[in-house]
């Protein structure tokens, strides 16, 4: 009786096939998602706690797995065969992507900020994985810095890096690149990276979001610099939108400008129904992380220098 209990439960958490009916297609696009605020009500640039839930739940049931920004940009995708990565970012460190309650005294991950969903989802499904990218204003007015809670923030940064999560640069308080001169530009850089790192010292943080996806004139200042002491170097820039980018193993993965897909209902919508509509398009691993498996035929496509140790398998 409780064994087919249990077995009815489990039958009831396992995802639908159809991922597994996917042709492996490792040159296939990948959505990179953009959170802003968690929170209540729904709006331009707000996603409720429920429908953040929502997005987690649909993902997993069309056979998106998460990976880290840091494994796409390298290129070092572990996922199983038939599924499909897909990234969260979250940028502005607004209150309701990680809050702590206190109870009885102990501060407690809040279940309706973004990093409690995410937690509880993968508990309850370990195979959909478990990282986002952070992109923080450390400098920012309130409720933007760090997540709004000033005796938390080391805890926040540092529970986000024991755990998996990724952190990025957004700038010290969100200045628009566009509008300054070089020495601004990178010390607004330099400064966030050196605020994030009394947090997590040794901490190397490996991706830059533009704020409002505005560039600096010149890219070279967002790339690479040293400002007050500080030296940084990215290996990506992430955009504010541009659609789904292209595979970490294609010619066209243009790591000076990675672009994202912003998750509001529509536009989360758009994109799931396309790769729904448009399987060829989505890239689809085949489970084994040492190889590249591409569509026959397609070799002009893959980047000239794949990452070291893979190997190019065509498929029919
Ligand atoms: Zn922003």
């Amino acid at each position: 009786m409780i064994g087919a209990l249990l077995l009815g439960l489990l039958q009831a958490l396992a995802p639908p096939v159809a991922a597994e009916t996917l042709v492996p297609n490792e040159l296939g696009r990948v959505m990179i998602l953009e959170y802003h605020k968690v929170d209540q009500p729904e709006d331009r640039w707000t996603r409720t706690p429920a429908n953040f839930r929502r997005d987690l739940e649909t993902l997993y049931a069309k056979g998106y797995r998460l990976v880290g920004l840091n494994d796409l940009v390298d290129g070092r995708i572990a996922l199983p065969a038939g599924t499909t990565p897909v990234v969260l970012t979250f940028d502005d460190s607004s209150p309701g992507q990680f809050r702590y309650l206190e109870r009885g005294g102990e501060p407690t991950i809040d279940p309706n900020c973004a990093v409690g969903i995410l937690e509880a989802f993968a508990a309850r499904y370990p195979d959909f994985g478990r990282t986002a990218t952070f992109f923080v204003l450390p400098g920012a007015s309130r409720p933007n810095r760090l997540f709004n809670q000033p005796e938390y923030e080391k805890r926040k940064l540092q529970y986000l890096v024991a755990h998996g999560f990724e952190i990025g640069n957004h700038t010290l308080w969100h200045a628009n690149l566009g509008k300054y001169s070089e020495a601004v530009v990178r010390t607004q850089i330099a400064q966030a990276q050196e605020w994030i790192g009394r947090y997590v010292p040794g901490y190397r943080i490996r991706t830059i979001a533009l704020p409002h996806g505005v560039y600096p004139r010149e890219v070279e200042w967002a790339l690479r610099g040293t400002a007050n002491g500080t030296t940084y170097q990215y290996d990506a820039i992430l955009k504010v939108s541009g659609g789904p980018t292209a595979s970490p193993f294609s010619s066209a993965f243009d790591t000076a400008g990675l672009p994202r897909i912003q998750a509001l209902e529509r536009e989360l919508a758009y994109w799931l129904a396309y790769f729904d509509r448009t399987p060829g398009d989505r890239f689809v691993s085949d489970g084994d992380a040492s190889a590249v498996a591409i569509p026959r035929g397609s070799r002009p496509r893959l980047r000239p220098e794949l990452p070291s140790g893979l190997k190019v398998v065509e498929r029919d």
